[in-house]
């Protein structure tokens, strides 16, 4: 991307000294959309000049200017007839010029709705250049011939580019490489004033019900043909269309006794009427002019309770025709068909409503214009001289000051990382990353070593490690703080990887099940049959006594089918149901097979709980391990800081999220079932407590098992301690549910991630699987080299490996 455009002298002492100039094609008191929702809260923070496009008419060249608000201005050129093409374009320029000279206009940020501006503004010379691409002009009739020629200018100067919608978004990353998508936002209170309205305005009173409404430009996007056909189709029907006719001529609007068009509203005036509809239509063509259109009022008929019908709009479609929002309907027949089933009252209208509401929960121009000034603080700071932004002296852009962010608690006991000063010159992270865990610590050094890229690490916990993390006791004996965890991997590419930040220490993982008053080997093998039925199998006998027990089951659809299909009801009963109904609180019928299916059923006398090729423990802790991942002059870490604390006053470009995603989206599909645990740490004043690191306990007590730490981490201490697991449904997310419906339920928010540019999701709470440590590595070292790929082609630029996708490791050894 060229800079050579920008003020490169340019000093940011105060950003909100910092104008905004607008080049917008849709004038200010057109519909109240987009630019007005964005300028005007702009303008509440510096001074915003909106230029439209030029008015040609016979009298002087000159600037219209109104003065709406406080720090508003509306600039209209007019350039007159009387010149030639060369000196009107000359003219024009200098009109710019005269507008930011006479205003005092040196230091500003530069946002373009139409690229038609770069013809009359390519000279100035802005701090930042945004492109708020709101629709694909060049698909719209009558589109300047140059239109797509200025737009690859545009291109070319900005440092930012938003999309109005998800299409626009895919149609336009690859040509920028800072391209964020922002679908239009809602202020949903208007809207809402819909749900208790009943006055109808004056000129819709003596139109019958049921009507089926339209608020919005009435153009070439508007399918006519489908508007005449439902019109004749249900004469019984009031079809009625409000907003200004442009561009078509008005004689080519259907006509018919229940056709009323209505004229434009104010947008005060739009939720009365919203109000007065049964139906609400979205009745656009499927043609070129409306392949990247993402119609604001989709939102805003949601809000005011309307029941809504469109016709196949992408941005329609995904999300709201997919959630079950809108219905869908292409051609006249089925229109029909979808507003007389949203007439009818056989639908359960509370349920939809809440589902809506769940949906706009997420929606609101003040988050977009939060976040859209964000990043072009961001790149403000990129561009300028301003290099310390943590400095004490100099206030934020949002008037933080470095003291405000340095106040956020940063607690690093017991574990100490040295942190870096600062983020880097600029002052913007490239990633914020949230949770410290496997996923976010694997990504942030892979970005940081790996990219060169600064990451700013963030955990709501006073500890790096996430799950894994272990810390020595007041007794000095190291222990796990959230339960045993024990490395194990069948990845060579994830041992050697980790194996960059710790040494190993071999360690096989033994555990006793206590089953009839003994203490038998688990997973099932010879010895435990031989020895819970007093027998003398050899294992040349065993599969034959398997099957003398089993159960067949096909499919093998659940943890029951699993265990029951290959060594019957009896151990079954014994080492499997009611542990698993004390871990999960359900019987393991309404398990996925995967759950116990991760502990198998052997035919010899292995006895190892692993059968892995790479089984060890960091020879010096996971926390040592994690700090050594850290240990990098580009990652900050912050700890005690839920990520929701701090995303409105970090720079950051993109972000990785590993913690619970349906927490990250408020919910709004319902909470993702997770399982928790009670951990009761107990130390004896005795050398060892039990003869191998964990028992587990199937049949008695509350708590599931029991681990010895001093078994797995070889330490050697006069004393040991030990843990009891208390599973619980209340407590931190540990295991996501394997079960049918919650696979269905995470889908929902797998999509809603997918479209959600600029987040990536990850680790066992961030894509809701019940993976292992190295299943979790393998994820993030794929994710990165996903967007290490995307970002930097192949070549990495430091000498440190670049890691391919990695297969994701089996948990188990295969079901037999
Ligand atoms: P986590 O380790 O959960 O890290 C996510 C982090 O995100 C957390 O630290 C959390 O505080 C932070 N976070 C979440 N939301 C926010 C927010 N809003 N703001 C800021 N921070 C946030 N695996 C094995 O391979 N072997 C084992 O023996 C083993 N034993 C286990 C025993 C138990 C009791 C449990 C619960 C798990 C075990 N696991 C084991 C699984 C292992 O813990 C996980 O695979 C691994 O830790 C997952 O890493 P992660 O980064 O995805 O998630
Ligand atoms: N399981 C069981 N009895 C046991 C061990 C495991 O019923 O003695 C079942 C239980 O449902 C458990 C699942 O198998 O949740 C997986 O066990 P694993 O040891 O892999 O669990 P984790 O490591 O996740 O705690």
């Amino acid at each position: 991307m060229k800079r050579t455009q920008k003020n490169d002298n340019y000093q940011v002492t105060k950003l909100d000294e910092v104008d905004l100039v607008c080049f917008s094609h849709l004038r200010w008191n057109f519909v109240y959309q987009r630019p007005q929702h964005l300028m005007n809260r702009v303008a509440k923070e510096r001074r915003v000049f909106f230029v439209e496009e030029p008015i040609i008419d016979s009298g002087p060249v000159r600037w219209e200017i109104k003065h709406p608000s406080d720090r508003l201005w509306i600039a209209t050129p007019h350039l007159t007839d009387k010149l030639s093409k060369e000196d009107s374009h000359a003219a024009h320029i200098e009109l710019i010029d005269e507008l930011l000279a006479s205003n005092n206009i040196s230091q500003f940020i530069a946002w373009y709705y139409t690229p038609m501006a770069m013809g009359y503004s390519y000279h100035l010379k802005p701090a930042v250049t945004v492109y708020d691409c709101m629709d694909e002009l060049s698909a719209f009739n009558g589109a300047h011939p140059r239109m797509l020629e200025y737009e690859n200018e545009l291109l070319d100067k900005a440092d930012l580019v938003f999309t109005g919608g998800l299409s626009l978004y895919e149609s336009k990353k690859e040509r920028h490489r800072n391209v964020h998508a922002f679908p239009s936002s809602i202020e949903k209170e208007h809207f809402g004033k819909a749900r208790n309205t009943t006055q109808d305005p004056v000129d819709q009173l003596h139109i019958p019900h049921p009507r089926i409404g339209f608020f919005g430009v009435i153009d070439e996007r508007s399918d006519l043909d489908l508007i005449s056909g439902v019109a004749a189709a249900r004469p019984e029907w009031h079809l009625m269309l409000i907003g200004p006719v442009v561009k078509i001529d008005p004689n080519s609007l259907p006509q018919a006794p229940n056709i009323h068009y209505l004229g434009q509203k104010t947008y005060d005036e739009l939720p009365t009427y919203l109000a007065g509809w049964d139906v609400a239509m979205l009745p656009f063509a499927l043609n070129r002019s409306t392949q990247f259109i993402s119609p604001t009022k989709t939102p805003e008929y949601l809000a005011g309770g309307t029941p809504v019908v469109s016709t196949p709009i992408r941005d329609v479609v995904h999300p709201y025709g997919d959630e079950g929002l809108v219905h869908i309907a292409a051609d006249v027949e089925s229109f029909v068909t979808a507003c007389e089933r949203a007439l009818s009252s056989d639908w359960d209208r509370n349920a939809w409503l809440k589902k809506v509401d769940a949906f706009l929960s997420n929606n609101s121009w003040d988050y977009t214009y939060t976040r859209m000034m964000q990043l072009i603080e961001s790149e403000l700071y990129a561009g300028s001289s301003f290099d310390n932004k943590y400095s004490s002296k100099n206030a934020g852009p949002t008037g933080i000051t470095a003291s405000a962010l340095q106040s956020i608690p940063l607690e690093l006991d017991p574990v100490q990382i040295d942190l870096p000063s600062n983020s880097g010159p600029s002052g913007v992270f490239d990633y914020l990353i949230v949770g410290a865990g496997f996923a976010g610590s694997v990504l942030a050094e892979r970005l940081a070593s790996g990219s060169g890229k600064r990451v700013l690490l963030i955990d709501r916990r006073n500890h790096i490690g996430g799950n894994a993390y272990d810390h020595y006791n007041e007794d000095g004996l190291l222990i796990h703080k959230y339960g045993p965890h024990i490395f194990h991997t069948n990845s060579r590419e994830v041992f050697e990887y980790l194996g960059m930040f710790t040494e190993w220490r071999q360690y096989e993982h033994h555990v006793l099940a206590s089953v009839d008053g003994q203490l038998l080997p688990i997973p099932i093998n010879l010895d435990t049959i031989n020895r819970l039925y007093g027998l003398n199998l050899t294992s040349q006998d065993l599969p034959k006594f398997y099957e003398s027990v089993a159960e067949p089951r096909d499919p093998v659809r659940t943890s029951e089918d699993v265990v029951i299909s290959k060594v019957g009801r009896e151990l079954y009963e014994k080492f499997f149901r009611n542990y698993t109904r004390k871990q999960w609180d359900l019987d393991p019928s309404q398990l996925d097979a995967q759950v116990t299916a991760r502990v198998p059923v052997r035919f010899n006398r292995d006895n190892r709980y692993f059968t892995d090729t790479y089984q060890s423990m960091p020879l010096y802790g996971y926390t040592r391990m994690f700090e050594r991942m850290l240990e990098h002059p580009n990652i900050k870490v912050m700890l005690n800081t839920d990520y929701r604390e701090v995303v409105n006053y970090v720079r950051f470009r993109e972000m990785i999220f590993t913690g619970p995603v349906d927490e990250y989206f408020n919910f709004i599909y319902g909470k993702l079932p997770y399982r928790s645990l009670n951990f009761k740490f107990e130390t004896l004043n005795k050398e060892w407590y039990q003869p191998e690191a964990v028992v587990n306990f199937p049949n008695e007590h509350l708590y599931t098992r029991v681990t010895e730490f001093k078994h797995l981490t070889g330490q050697e201490h006069p004393k040991t301690t030990i843990v009891y697991e208390y599973p619980c449904a209340e407590g931190d997310p540990y295991y996501p549910i394997p079960r049918p419906e919650n696979a269905e339920l995470y889908k929902q928010y797998q999509k809603l991630a997918a479209s959600t540019p600029g987040v990536h999701f990850a680790g066992r709470l961030g894509t809701y699987k019940y993976y292992n440590m190295d299943q979790v590595v393998a994820q993030a070292l794929t994710l990165y080299s996903k967007i290490a790929g995307v970002r930097e082609g192949q070549a990495t630029r430091t000498n440190t490996p670049h890691y391919l996708p990695v297969s994701l490791p089996r948990s188990a050894e295969p079901v037999k």
